[in-house]
Order: C-alpha cells, then sequence, then structure tokens
C-alpha cells in the first residue's frame, strides 16, 4: 500500500527537501507519514477549488509547489481564509506536501523545465537561475513575441526594443531579484515570473532586456513535468496522479 512517506520519498529523491532556502516550509505540512494514499492532486496552490477536486476524485494527498503556512502562524481557527483551508485538510484527513524551492533548484525542476520551455540550449545553471542560448539571435521584440508563444502568455517587455539578444537567464516565479545573477552569467535579457518595478529599473540600467511572463506561466511546465514522473513512478501499483483544473491555462474558477 501506497503511503504518504513513500510519495515524500519520491519527491525527496528528485528535489531533496533539505535543499530548500531557509525562508521556506517545503515538506509534509498536514497528514500523517504512515497515512496509505487513495490518489494524488497535484496543483500549484492549496485552494478550496483544488481541495474540492480532490475530494471529489477521492484523493488524499495534495502535492502543491507553494506552501500553506509560508507566514509562521500562532492560531489555527477558522476565522481567516487559510486557517479555513488548513482546518479543512485536517477534517478531510487531507496530507499537503509541498514542494517548493528545493523544486525551483532541483535537476529537472522548476527552473530546467522552463529553461527547456523557452528553447534554450547550452544552459549553464546555479541555484534558482539558469542561462542558455536561444536557437537564434532575436531582437528583443522578436523575443517577445517567441517567448510569449512559448509560454502561451502575453510577456512584457523592458529595455531597448530593437537590441539583438542571443543568451537569456531565466528564473521561475518571483525570480526577479536574479537578474544580476543571470548577467554575471553571461545572459543579455532575463526572463522572470516577476520582475518587480526597480528589479525592472536596475535590469535596463545594467545593460539588459527584462522579461516578465508572470508566476503561473513560468511555473506550471515543471509542476506538470513533476506529475508526470510522478505518475510514471507510480503506474506499476496503479495510483492516479491527477492535475488540477487550476493549472489549465486560462482556467477560472
Ligand atoms: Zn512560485
Amino acid at each position: 500500500m501506497l503511503t504518504v512517506a513513500d510519495v515524500y520519498a519520491y519527491v525527496n529523491s528528485r528535489a531533496p527537501f533539505d535543499t530548500q532556502m531557509e525562508f521556506d516550509n517545503a515538506g509534509l505540512l498536514t497528514g500523517v507519514m504512515e497515512q496509505p494514499v487513495t490518489g494524488i492532486h497535484v496543483a500549484l496552490d492549496c485552494t478550496e477549488g483544488v481541495i474540492a477536486e480532490a475530494e471529489n476524485l477521492g484523493a488524499n494527498l495534495i502535492l502543491t509547489h507553494h506552501p500553506l503556512m509560508f507566514h509562521p502562524r500562532k492560531r489555527l481557527t477558522e476565522e481567516d481564509a487559510e486557517g479555513r483551508l488548513l482546518c479543512r485538510l485536517i477534517r478531510k484527513r487531507m496530507a499537503l506536501l509541498a514542494a517548493h524551492t528545493n523544486l525551483d533548484r532541483a535537476a529537472g525542476g522548476i527552473n530546467d523545465v522552463l529553461a527547456q520551455v523557452c528553447g534554450l540550449q547550452n544552459i549553464a545553471g546555479e541555484a534558482f537561475v539558469r542561462v542558455g542560448d536561444l536557437p537564434a539571435s532575436m531582437e528583443a521584440t522578436a523575443l517577445q513575441a517567441y517567448l510569449s508563444q512559448r509560454l502561451g502568455t502575453a510577456v512584457r517587455l523592458m529595455g531597448p526594443e530593437g537590441r539583438t539578444v542571443r543568451r537569456l537567464g531565466v528564473s521561475s516565479g518571483a525570480g526577479g531579484e536574479f537578474w544580476s545573477m543571470a548577467k554575471a552569467m553571461g545572459a543579455e535579457a532575463f526572463l522572470s515570473g516577476e520582475l518587480r518595478h526597480h528589479e525592472a529599473l536596475d535590469c535596463v540600467a545594467n545593460g539588459m532586456i527584462g522579461l516578465e511572463g508572470g508566476h503561473y506561466a513560468t511555473e506550471a511546465p515543471g509542476i506538470f513535468a513533476l506529475a508526470g514522473a510522478l505518475q510514471t513512478h507510480l503506474n506499476a501499483i496503479q495510483c492516479n496522479v491527477c492535475v488540477s483544473k487550476s493549472l489549465i491555462p486560462g482556467y477560472q474558477g
């Protein structure tokens, strides 16, 4: 019988939990390691909708990228939205497992998959940044269109539109601060999920092109990859891994 501990061990083998950042709280957040798993539901975030989906599918393990309780709490009541989620998980005896910064940095993790989706070659990696060559040199506006098509979203461009770029750095999610690491690794342009105003200004002032693709579009491909690998791993014992509807582009609700 598959247990929460087995799934934890598999995720740990791909993205060791002890490689997470100090501020992070990836790992088992609710539930019991010894609990038998009836199904696994994969999502970017644990929301009321995701828990309802898991319930309807008979899954009792939710695997997300973003952890709950990212900000420490001193009480667990249903007076706030996150408290309601946690109480619901506990009442329904659902395990919540989060693979966050450990998955961002892992080989084959969120940033590696993002670099693949962007079609990069000769990839170099360090922590939360991947830098590689685009299939061809392109002007910034062409790069914007190329990445928008690759990521299935409207990528925002910051910097000189006519500048030619060959080497692109990427950092998923809220990785905007890593533009300087990408530059140090030879990137001429930098894509992140979120490039905050002053990060973008600094990035452009230092001769880079800034590109913002949104938190979802830069992280979802890596979550799909993990769900696929997990399903392949578990096929032999016929445990179902389902991907939440919330991970389908354009899904509202
Ligand atoms: Zn994120």
